[in-house]
């Protein structure tokens, strides 16, 4: 059977579109183009994000004190290894929130990455308070000739949830910079923590139809896991009661649940994340790794004769 997505896997997968619109998977280089965050730098919060620890996310050779150049020169040598068929390549600016700062700042980062002649995009992750009109517009003009995609952190779409993980911006904020970036033709990402404490498995389901009435192109999700050195891993150790976790059985059910009431046309580039296990304080899924939750989710979708948006209703 063909899925409204154009082949016949059961869910819209953002690879799968990659391949098909470049003719090979792209490939994102990690960046730290030395950028902070409002959630630290005090101009809306110090603590942060009770979950986050920038370097539990950036691979190693993603560092601020070396230039874009290098980063990129030393992620692609690392990544052609890896991923031997991959082609394309996009500069990922990952570390922090990198639409925080003056336009003329971010164009000079932005433009030293698409000067190298193997990067064909950028893909920027950032905050939902972070963004404007007139970065919004600069990214536009640079996706008429580039793959350019924008990554929101939504995290959540509850608002007590915001509150109590100290995300210092709100749904509504989110909503805005999502509808604001695709009303500028821009591909709008987002990313999803499922598992966070005080949600209920219903109040988790409902986010599927919330974000499926916002332009989203695409989401990446993982599952809540704790970050050795962060605000959630002191209360995780104080108040374990407070903290419910998915075990892989039980995601993956969850996951199909949410799928089917996504809407068709929002393309998943991860169900699951991997903590690096130096910095993962909380063993679990007994090394089960990300691409093997894709054939989990797979195989449980045929169980079901099920695929994404088969429950979704405009
Ligand atoms: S997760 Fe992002 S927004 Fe939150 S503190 Fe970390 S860098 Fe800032």
């Amino acid at each position: 059977m063909q899925y409204p997505w154009g082949n016949s896997r059961r869910f819209h997968s953002l690879a799968d579109y990659y391949r098909q619109r470049y003719g090979s998977r792209i490939q994102k280089v990690s960046i730290h183009a030395g950028f902070t965050c409002p959630n630290r730098d005090g101009t809306v919060g110090t603590g942060g994000c009770t979950f986050c620890n920038n370097s539990g996310f950036s691979p190693s050779y993603c560092h601020e004190d070396i230039s874009i150049t290098s980063q990129i020169e030393k992620g692609l040598s690392f990544l052609k290894k890896r991923y031997r068929r991959a082609r394309v390549f996009v500069a990922y600016f990952q570390a922090y929130s990198n639409t925080y700062s003056e336009i003329s700042l971010l164009k000079e980062r932005y433009e030293e990455a698409l000067s190298h002649p193997e990067i064909s995009g950028l893909s920027i992750g950032t905050r939902p308070d972070c963004v404007d009109d007139e970065k919004l517009g600069y990214l536009s003009e640079i996706a008429r000739e580039k793959i350019v995609s924008i990554e929101y952190g939504v995290e959540s779409t509850h608002e007590d949830t915001l509150v109590a993980i100290n995300r210092g911006h709100t749904f509504t904020d989110s909503a805005n910079a999502i509808k604001k970036s695709a009303a500028k033709g821009l591909h709008t990402g987002i990313h999803m923590i499922m598992g966070l404490p005080g949600e209920t498995r219903q109040q988790m389901l409902m986010q599927s139809k919330t974000i499926s009435q916002l332009p989203v192109n695409s989401v990446k999700f993982h599952q809540l896991q704790i970050v050795k050195d962060t605000p959630m891993a002191k209360d995780f150790l104080k108040n374990p009661e407070k903290f419910h976790f998915f075990e892989p059985e039980e995601y993956v059910d969850f996951m199909v649940d949410f799928l089917e009431n996504l809407r068709p046309d929002i393309a998943i580039e991860r169900f699951a994340g991997e903590v690096p296990p130096e910095f993962n304080l909380r063993k679990s899924w007994s090394g089960l790794r990300s691409d093997q939750v894709i054939t989990l989710i797979e195989e449980k979708l045929k169980e079901r004769n099920s695929w994404q948006g088969k429950n979704y209703h405009e």
